[in-house]
């Protein structure tokens, strides 16, 4: 096993807008990079309020009452999609989305163009998910509101680490001093690199537990433990993200056969007992099952946090929108 000293990242911090001094203190939420372990922490704790109102009867407030929100994706979704309109409507917001099939893109519309479109349409947050690492960024600079970052190529995926992150919360108490193992397709995961971001600035330890071929090129300066086995990664793990596949993301050849894959890389329950005995099984969807992780396992009710992580995604979301639209609803004497 190999250690990584942290260094330099390779991405842009997140956009600080004057005043500070308050606990979050962002225009935007473009990845995890650049957030301080308070306005981490301030996200969690909101969502953990949210997680315990989503599991009443009553789950809706009219707290953004007013507000517009646009789901923008130009890459397919379930559970993001779903879960970011089921939170802006559960704040209140007047909720739309488009896909790029419905969109003026196929028509060969430019990114800037959409955005002043949308711009012009005076939304109070756009959630945006794209092909392209940094065209979230860039669309956010040319928007007035709040951008919310739903996934940008291989580059962040800020409320899936979020998500992830109140999930080890909740069943473990803390993050500070776990060992966290984020194992598979790392080169390729968005999900991967804005919890290794997360994990770190929170204080857990990181290891990497993937074939050469998938890990990612700047690997060194991530402040990551690496292991190229799964018994060897696996020791001592509280927690075990297991990433897909991404073939879609895959030019050439990085493995051998799936079945090969599975052999060596598939989380079974033979390979947990390397673990902790209580350790916690994580995978952000969609799962290929028999690919990166058998059925039973995924499906150990034990071990497995794979629904909780949707639930909380929810309460995640609605903990972006609450907080990124406080200065308007302050504004507006609400
Ligand atoms: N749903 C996650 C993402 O959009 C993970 C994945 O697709 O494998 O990055």
């Amino acid at each position: 096993m190999s250690t990584h000293s942290t260094g330099p990242a390779p991405y842009p911090r997140a956009e600080v807008s004057p005043p500070s001094g308050e606990l979050f203190p962002h225009k935007h939420l473009l990845g995890i990079w650049g957030l301080d372990p308070t306005a981490i922490k301030h996200l969690l704790d909101t969502a953990d309020g949210y997680a315990e109102q989503n599991r009443q009867a009553k789950k809706s407030t009219d707290k953004c009452e007013g507000l517009t929100q646009i789901n923008l994706f130009f890459e397919n979704s379930t559970r993001t999609l779903m879960s970011f309109e089921i939170a802006g409507k559960r704040l209140g917001m007047e909720v739309t989305s488009m896909s790029t099939g419905t969109s003026s893109i196929k028509k060969g519309e430019t990114l800037l163009d959409t955005a002043a479109t949308l711009n012009a349409m005076r939304p109070d947050v756009l959630v945006m998910r794209h092909a392209d690492s940094g065209a979230v960024k860039l669309l956010s600079e040319k928007m007035d509101c709040a951008v919310i970052n739903a996934g940008d190529g291989r580059s962040e995926h800020p409320t899936q680490a979020l998500l992830d992150a109140l999930t080890i919360r909740r069943r473990k108490g803390r993050i500070h001093g776990q060992t966290i193992v984020i194992s598979g397709d790392v080169a390729h995961s968005r999900v991967a690199r804005s919890n290794i971001y997360l994990l770190n600035a929170m204080g857990a330890r990181v290891r990497l537990v993937a074939p050469s071929t998938l890990l990612p090129k700047d690997v060194d300066r991530l402040g990551v433990e690496i292991c190229h086995r799964m018994e060897e990664g696996l020791e001592g793990a509280d927690v075990v993200m297991m990433l897909r596949l991404q073939q879609e993301r895959m030019q050439g050849a990085f493995l051998p056969s799936l079945r090969e894959y599975y052999q060596f890389w598939g989380l079974t329950h033979e390979k947990l007992k390397y673990a902790k005995e209580d350790v916690l099984v994580m995978h952000p969807g969609p799962m290929n099952r028999g690919v990166e992780i058998s059925s039973d396992v995924a499906d150990d009710l034990d071990r497995s946090a794979i629904e909780e992580q949707v639930e909380m995604g929810v309460a995640v979301r609605m903990a972006c929108l609450d907080i990124l639209t406080r200065g308007l609803r302050e504004e507006d004497g609400q």
